[in-house]
């Protein structure tokens, strides 16, 4: 490379850094943006799963002890329309996640440009970053929305005591940010269209009430999967198989096994928020399982 050339590219470099990946639709423009990354002990996800389980991550040049997901934030631009699937982990949840500040700095958008956060469900990752240090909303301007069945379950002041000891700061956590946001918040169900062109799909099974959306334009589709097929190795191979990430196990598998039965077979784009390269890619079928092919 010239020197010409490095001067000119190089006001680009931080934009590689912190926007995952874009992808458009008919007229909307879809960009995921990187909140960092967790920082997770192994047993998270393999708790549950056959001793196999860590050949698999083995394949896929990963240990057992720790592992270190993305995390992708989508962002939505569509007309007037500007729309967050989820907000990221914020300031209090661990050190190597909640950076979507820098994205939006990146981008040059303003949290309050921001005009609908669409949850996919109440984990601290995906919604803790919906309050500041001050614990005023960072997005002021927004409509918020979340499937009825998991607000149900975060605001029930029983879930504290039935989650397990391992998640009863994600229950006192979840509770405190919705009673914040209780006013302004719509609640969906299975199959709503939510916003012109993006469908609500109950995929319960990581969370009581955990949302995909479905992106419409034309013939052409995008999911928007959240944490229902929540990595992109194990959950790909063996989607049958129990996850410790997964409050009820058996239900998530049969979740996974719906929605990757039907990307497959659309072949439909998919954006997951634990997956990597910003999340966007497609899963396709192989050998009688599937593999998730990053675009
Ligand atoms: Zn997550």
């Amino acid at each position: 490379m010239t020197l010409a050339a490095a001067a000119v590219t190089a006001p680009l470099a931080p934009r590689r850094l912190w926007a995952g990946n874009t992808l458009t639709l008919g007229a909307m423009q879809i960009d995921t943006l990187s909140d960092g990354f967790l920082t997770l002990p192994g047993g998270f996800i393999l708790d549950g799963a056959p001793p196999e389980a860590a050949d698999i991550l083995a394949r896929y040049g990963l240990g057992t002890d720790q592992l270190t997901p993305p995390c992708n934030v989508t962002l939505l631009r569509d007309g007037d329309r500007m729309v967050l699937f989820d907000v990221g982990a914020g300031h209090d949840f661990m050190p190597s996640a909640g950076k979507l500040a820098e994205a939006f700095d990146t981008l040059g958008v303003m949290p309050e440009d921001i005009t609908h956060v669409l949850f996919t469900h109440g984990h601290p990752d995906h919604l803790w970053g919906l309050l500041d240090e001050f614990d005023d909303p960072i997005f002021p301007n927004a409509e918020f929305v979340m499937g009825q069945a998991e607000f149900d379950y975060w605001t029930n002041p029983e879930t504290v005591n039935t989650i397990g000891a391992a998640r009863t700061t994600f229950a006192v956590g979840a509770a405190r940010r919705l009673e914040v946001i209780a006013d302004q918040i719509r609640l969906i169900a299975d199959g709503d269209e939510v916003l012109p062109g993006i469908a609500a799909h109950l995929t319960p099974g990581h969370t009581p009430g955990h949302i995909a959306y479905e992106l419409r334009s034309g013939s052409e589709g995008v999911l928007i999967a959240g944490d229902a097929i929540g990595n992109h190795h194990i959950a790909f191979e063996r989607p049958d198989w129990h996850s410790g990430s997964d409050q009820d196990a058996e239900t998530a598998a049969a979740t996974r096994l719906r929605l990757l039965d039907r990307l497959a077979s659309e072949q439909m784009a998919l954006i997951g928020f634990h997956l990597p390269g910003g999340g966007i890619g497609r899963a396709e079928r192989a050998d009688g399982t599937y593999r998730f092919v990053e675009s």
